[in-house]
């Protein structure tokens, strides 16, 4: 039995959420295997009520679970980052969920891709390094700069300036990485290829241009295949955009640090159909992870029936192989696939059915792929 955390959260999470469980529900009648499903109160509307965002109560609650299963939050009425940071930041710094992992196999015919081309892909991302650390300052006096950096900015002749708010104003954002934050990431990503069978991992840096920080990158990258036995190869992430639209048949596994991971999967999700079938997961290999859709609360369909929940439902699969049940994923994606053959689909992917009736067929549909 898995015991599995349900945030439904705010918008068309609410919808979409409804939809995969009644897929893990068809699950439990078609195969061997349970699921316990705690439903947890996070979202917009408590925090509207309460002020309460991520609590000690909702970590000691989450923490009992083999996973969290997640919709969306975002909230017209809540400035812009607070339910972001209040509880997607927060969940994964607590579980510290350092890998953002994001399928992307060709769903025809809703990839844009002209050519009938078969890809499938995994993307990793690292989750809490790299530029995305909020290590950044303005500045005008050169307070809080080291000396190096001074001595850069002189070499360079830049003048730091001595008021705020003038023409030469600095603003930077460091990239930074540790040995072990990569170490660990790296050998995730190995430990996937070899789970799943992939004969190489594609590592994306620009370490032509950041040279001490992706340099410091492909040397971990090049100890671990050698250590896993699988083969490695570099790409500067300029050339990866490229290759992603014109071959994405040529890769498995792509490390990415964490900004270019954000950019690729993007490219990632719309090449394979777009948000309404992008699923991630954020990955604490040793902890709790959390399932979730691509996409956000969607507040212009929400309450409509109108949002696809295709997303939602292969972000329940991406649990359920993770959980360790990949023959159960095989299943769900099946019936996805069934419906897609079908036609029982939302409205934007040219079908006529509600969030509902997508879901009922699915569900349907699990019971009968093979
Ligand atoms: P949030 O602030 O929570 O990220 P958002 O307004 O950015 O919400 P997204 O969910 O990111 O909305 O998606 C952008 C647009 O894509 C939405 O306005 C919606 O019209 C469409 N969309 C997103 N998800 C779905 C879905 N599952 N089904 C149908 N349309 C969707
Ligand atoms: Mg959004």
């Amino acid at each position: 039995m898995y015991k599995i955390a349900v945030v439904p959260g705010d918008g068309i999470g609410q919808e979409v959420i409804a939809e995969g469980v009644k897929v893990l529900n068809a699950l439990e009648e078609t195969a061997d295997v349970s699921f316990s499903l705690d439903y947890l109160d996070i979202g917009s509307e408590r925090y509207l009520r309460t002020g309460e965002l991520l609590t000690e109560n909702d970590i000691d609650d989450l923490r009992k679970h083999d996973a969290i299963y997640f919709g969306a939050i975002g909230d017209p009425r809540v400035a812009p980052g607070i339910l972001e940071k209040g509880i997607l930041i927060s969940m994964r710094t607590t579980f510290d969920q350092y890998v953002n992992t994001r399928p992307s196999k060709a769903w025809h015919p809703y990839t844009p891709l002209k050519e009938e081309k078969d890809f499938d892909i995994i993307f990793l991302r690292e989750n809490t390094e790299d530029f995305y650390m909020g290590a950044g300052s303005r500045f005008s006096n050169g307070k809080g700069v080291s000396l190096d950096l001074k001595r850069k900015l002189y070499d360079a002749k830049i003048t730091v300036s001595m008021e705020a708010n003038t023409d030469d104003e600095f603003a930077f954002e460091i990239g930074m990485m540790s040995r072990k934050g990569i170490e660990r990431f790296a050998d995730y990503c190995f430990k996937t290829a070899k789970d799943l069978g992939k004969d190489k991992v594609t590592a994306v840096d620009k370490a032509n241009v950041c040279t001490s920080l992706y340099g410091m990158w492909r040397e971990i990258f090049k100890q671990k295949s050698q250590e896993y036995g699988i083969a490695l190869e570099h790409m500067y992430v300029d050339a990866m955009a490229m290759a992603l639209v014109r071959a994405p048949e040529r890769f498995g596994v792509v490390a990415c640090p964490n900004m270019f991971g954000d950019i690729l999967t993007d490219i990632g999700a719309e090449i394979m159909g777009g948000l309404g079938v992008a699923a991630s997961g954020n990955i604490s290999p040793s902890g709790v992870s959390m399932f979730e859709p691509v996409h956000g609360s969607a507040p212009d369909i929400a309450g409509q029936g109108k949002a696809n929940p295709i997303a939602a439902i292969l972000a329940a699969k991406l649990m359920i192989d993770n959980l360790g049940r990949r023959d159960l994923g095989i299943l769900i994606e099946k019936a996805v696939r069934k419906a897609m053959d079908n036609k029982d689909l939302t409205a934007d992917m040219g079908g006529h059915l509600s969030t509902k009736q997508t879901g009922d067929a699915i569900a349907k549909y699990i019971s009968i792929v093979e």
